[in-house]
């Protein structure tokens, strides 16, 4: 099933899981994935090599399993690394393997791999992959724009070209303050931009989280954040239950002000994943 006719129906609530570095055994992530189906999401996500893991040759694999329990998968495809060959036959692997949803990626540069020149934005992607049969395609978007870009309106603009290359919705960056979102998506419809926008929602549930998402993702922090941080931040159940706790305000806020979707970044935490779904899960359905 195409995941863009589920916006048409309903509030999208999806998971996103990764797969386990390359060294370790794949079923490492499968009692996480039996129980994320119990949660009944409309779809899940897989990442492909993010942040360079190179753990990609799993993705396919885990996009399957999640297919065979009767939930839809969409699988990430990031392609700065690859060549148009090398896209090509993963292609091949998806639709043999009867997915039909991909998020496509550029991919983060890394300074020590000389990209591969056959694409060089998400937009080329959708446009190849269009030529390659009949998927539904995702985008991301940055609602406090993309670091490469030289500020938010020239990062719409970017985006309004990959909308135009084909993507049939778009899937945030995860953000801790809503009226970051609401701005973006102000400027985002405002630039022609009328595909769904899935909010995406990470629950920041320990210290090194934390840490990551100060010094790599950008997200601002917002006062009320940061105080919960500082006073929980020591004490493991308090800041669990406190980011599961902020975590559901945003998503009420979200859901009140109309959002499309709601994507929520799992990190492979079933427990988490399951306190969040249970709490909202009469304001996803109403
Ligand atoms: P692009 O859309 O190509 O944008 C990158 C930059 O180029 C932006 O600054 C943009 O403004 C500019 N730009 C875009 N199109 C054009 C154009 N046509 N002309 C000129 N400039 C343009 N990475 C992984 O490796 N694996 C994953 O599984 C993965 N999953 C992700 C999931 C989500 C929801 C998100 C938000 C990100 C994910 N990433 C993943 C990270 C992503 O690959 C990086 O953020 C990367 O730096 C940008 O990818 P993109 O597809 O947004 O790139």
């Amino acid at each position: 099933m195409y995941i863009r006719e589920l916006f048409e129906k309903k509030t999208v609530f999806s998971f996103e899981v990764f797969p386990p570095k390359k060294t370790s055994p794949v079923e490492v992530v499968y009692n996480t994935l039996d129980e994320l189906h119990d949660l009944k999401p409309d779809f899940i996500s897989v990442t492909f090599s993010a942040g360079g893991s190179g753990n990609g040759q799993y993705a396919c694999e885990i996009a399957s399993r999640i297919k065979s329990k009767g939930i839809e998968p969409m699988i990430h495809l990031p392609c700065i690394n690859y060549s148009a060959s090398e896209i090509s036959d993963t292609l091949d692997e998806i639709k043999k393997r009867g997915i039909e949803n991909i998020l496509a990626l550029r991919g983060d540069i890394n300074p020590d791999i000389p990209p591969k020149r056959d694409f060089l934005h998400a937009s080329d992607l959708i446009e190849y992959i269009n030529t390659k049969g009949n998927f539904d395609i995702a985008g991301a978007c940055y609602p406090e724009c993309h670091p490469d870009a030289g500020d938010i309106e020239e990062d719409v603009l970017n985006l309004k070209k990959k909308v135009d290359a084909g993507a049939d919705h778009l899937i945030s960056q995860l953000f801790f303050d809503n009226s970051s979102f609401y701005e973006f998506l102000w400027k985002a419809r405002a630039a022609g931009i009328n595909v769904p926008i899935e909010a995406g929602i990470m629950p920041v549930v320990n210290k090194r989280q934390i840490e990551r998402m100060v010094t790599t993702c950008g997200a601002s922090l917002p006062k009320k954040f940061v105080k919960i941080m500082s006073r929980f931040g020591d004490d493991p159940d308090a800041l669990r239950d406190a980011g599961i706790a902020y975590a559901v305000n945003q998503i009420v806020d979200l859901v009140a002000s109309g959002v499309d979707g709601i994507h929520l970044y799992t990190m492979n935490n079933a427990y988490v994943a399951r306190k969040i779904s249970e709490a909202v899960s009469g304001i996803i359905g109403a």
